[in-house]
């Protein structure tokens, strides 16, 4: 009678044990199926904007592949640089192509070639020279890398800033500017990483290229050791892996 007894409440405990066993599954369950406050997409930048009406930042994940360009003419248009560099705007653009057989576009935030479309575009003028100094390069050192382009303006210009990415642009608004890589000394295609990777001889030519189409102002790195007249060639920091070129207002078209 004890033993059945203590059977009895033996077999309680293993029924209580397992009762519980289940509830905390299922109460693990319910935790994990519980409907949650939605996530932000994985794709979506954490930069909110600041306004409902500002353009939607296009996130990486969503940017659709560039159709290959390799070939296709460019389109003429006549553009328009409104306004200033640092606040001004871009009628009637024109969209570097992702890469041609004298140059490839990098894009700085993600670190990738091509860069991103919607970071390409320019004046009718500022592409085409943009592209005659790749090309000019490219026919004088055929065995050189391609140069490497970066950032030019978005494709109606405006705010460059950081919400597009880090460091962000204060100018690249108006289709006049563009972020030219320095040529690395080891040859590959991709921007330099430090001072000592950039081959001087060649940025410094570069430099004299887009002094030659009338550039107004080139920026380089105050490490590179470029120069030029010092009213055009300036020196200003975060450049020494790129130069950036400005053409002159009223240069559109
Ligand atoms: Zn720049």
């Amino acid at each position: 009678m004890r033993s059945a007894t203590r059977s009895g409440v033996s077999r309680v405990r293993v029924w209580t044990a397992a009762a519980l066993a289940v509830a905390a599954a299922t109460a693990l369950v319910a935790v994990a199926s519980a409907p949650r406050a939605p996530d932000r997409p994985p794709s979506e930048p954490a930069t909110a904007l600041p306004t409902p009406s500002a353009p939607r930042i296009e996130p990486p994940a969503a940017a659709p592949m560039p159709a290959p360009d390799t070939t296709r003419p460019i389109r003429r248009r006549r553009s328009i640089a409104v306004g200033a560099p640092s606040a001004g705007r871009l009628v009637r653009g024109v969209r570097l192509p992702a890469e041609r057989q004298s140059f490839v576009t990098w894009d700085p935030v993600l670190r990738r070639s091509p860069n991103r479309h919607w970071r390409r575009w320019g004046t009718d003028r500022l592409v085409r020279i943009v592209i005659g100094v790749a090309r000019g390069y490219r026919g004088k050192h055929p065995g050189a890398p391609r140069i490497a382009i970066g950032d030019l303006s978005r494709p109606h210009g405006g705010d460059f800033g950081r919400r597009f990415g880090p460091i962000g642009h204060a100018s690249h608004q108006n289709g006049l500017d563009a972020d030219i890589y320095y040529p690395r000394a080891d040859g590959i295609e991709r921007p330099p990483q430090r001072v000592s990777q950039i081959d001087r001889r060649l940025s410094q030519e570069l430099v004299d290229r887009f002094l030659a189409t009338g550039a107004q102002v080139i920026f380089v790195g105050p490490n590179t050791g470029l120069t030029g007249p010092p009213e055009r060639v300036q020196a200003l920091a975060n450049h020494d892996n790129h130069l950036h070129v400005r053409l002159p207002a009223g240069s559109s078209g």
